[in-house]
């Protein structure tokens, strides 16, 4: 008998391509609402389909006891991103399923994302292309859409990982940023190349930079890191960046932070309560919002989809897997 293995929505041929060159049998769960994720109860009704041996998730699939309950002979949840916070990691070790994240992979993506959505509030283009495309403009003004010089400013990171150290590369380099970051590992590298300077807190960090970019993943120390007391610790120039995810801001806080101009604007990527924005969100202009695709290059959709069916393989045949998260 074949191995069984479920995607839970199209992802990248090369998965597939890779896991049938094994021999193993591959089903990509059809959206039965169109282009959405999966509901609870459809996820639950695909798994319960067949005895799958392995399941390719994504950050949209919430890998919980129920869910779990309905894949007895699931051996491995191989998710199909960098964070895996939408999997319960203690039931799952508990019952002895391997689950697999796909890092590094998509750094570069989200670093050139996170500076796109830094220009973009710095310059205002969004503001500039609207207004442009609505006949507003009638000559140029001496006056209009006067932005932000992004040159020599200070870069405040909240986690320097793999995304993180991009975004210090390109800043420092590229625009001469002054970089400070809070982390709870000290990283060597960005200091020694890019003379970046570690704050002991993050409300140092927050009182000294002109933008903060968070770049932590979502655990219960990181979640609403960012909250009222500390938006009231951020310089009233300053620019929020989440490329991260959601949580990790209390989106209610931003929103009025945003309203009163306790600071100038957000660039935000992913959401509290996605795919739902917070009341209010979408009506501030000191806002840029994008929908959850910092990582939505080829290149780096490719190499998720290749790492997530390699971890499959190496655990079916009897290896470890290489990104295993819940050891
Ligand atoms: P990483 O693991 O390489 O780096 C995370 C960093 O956060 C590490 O340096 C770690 O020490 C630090 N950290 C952990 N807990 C902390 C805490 N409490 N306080 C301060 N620092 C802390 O991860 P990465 O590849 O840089 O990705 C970061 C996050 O970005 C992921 O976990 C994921 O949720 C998110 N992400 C989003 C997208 C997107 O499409 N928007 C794509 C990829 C990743």
């Amino acid at each position: 008998m074949p191995k069984e293995i479920l995607i839970t929505r199209e992802i990248p041929q090369i998965a597939t391509d890779m896991l049938e060159a094994r021999g193993f049998k591959v089903t990509v769960c059809p959206s039965k609402s169109g282009d959405k994720p999966l509901s609870k109860q459809e996820l639950i009704s695909y798994l319960k389909e067949k005895p799958y041996d392995a399941v390719i998730s994504l950050l949209t699939d919430s890998i919980d006891k129920e869910v779990l309950d309905s894949a007895p002979s699931v051996k491995i949840f191989a998710n199909y991103a960098t964070g895996f916070n939408n999997i319960d990691l203690v039931e799952t070790k508990n019952r002895g399923i391997i689950a697999t994240n796909t890092p590094g992979v998509s750094a570069l993506a989200v670093a050139e994302h996170t500076v796109a959505l830094i220009l973009a509030l710095t310059t205002r283009i969004v503001e500039a292309d609207l207004f442009t495309k609505e006949g507003k403009y009638k000559g140029w003004s001496p006056m209009n859409f006067i932005g932000t010089d992004l040159s020599g400013k200070t870069l405040g990171l909240i986690g320097v990982g793999s995304i993180g150290t991009e975004v210090v590369r390109i800043l420092a380099k590229g625009f001469n940023c002054r970089i400070i970051y809070y982390d709870v590992v000290a990283s060597d590298k960005i200091e020694s190349e890019y003379g970046a300077i570690k704050t002991s807190t993050i409300e140092s960090l927050l009182q000294q930079a002109d933008i903060v970019s968070l770049h932590v993943p979502l655990l219960d120390s990181t979640r609403h890191i960012i909250n009222s007391e500390s938006l009231k610790s951020m310089k009233k120039t300053a620019f929020l960046i989440n490329t991260s995810r959601g949580p990790v801001v209390d989106e209610k806080a931003l929103v009025e932070a945003l309203e009163n101009k306790t600071i100038a604007g957000a660039g935000l990527d992913v959401f509290e309560f996605e795919p739902d924005l917070s009341p209010g969100l979408s009506t501030l202009s000191n806002v840029i919002l994008t929908p959850h695709i910092a990582s939505a290059r080829e290149s780096a959709r490719n190499e998720m989809a290749t790492i997530a069916a390699q971890n499959i393989i190496d655990v079916l045949e009897g290896r470890e897997a290489k990104n295993r998260v819940n050891k």
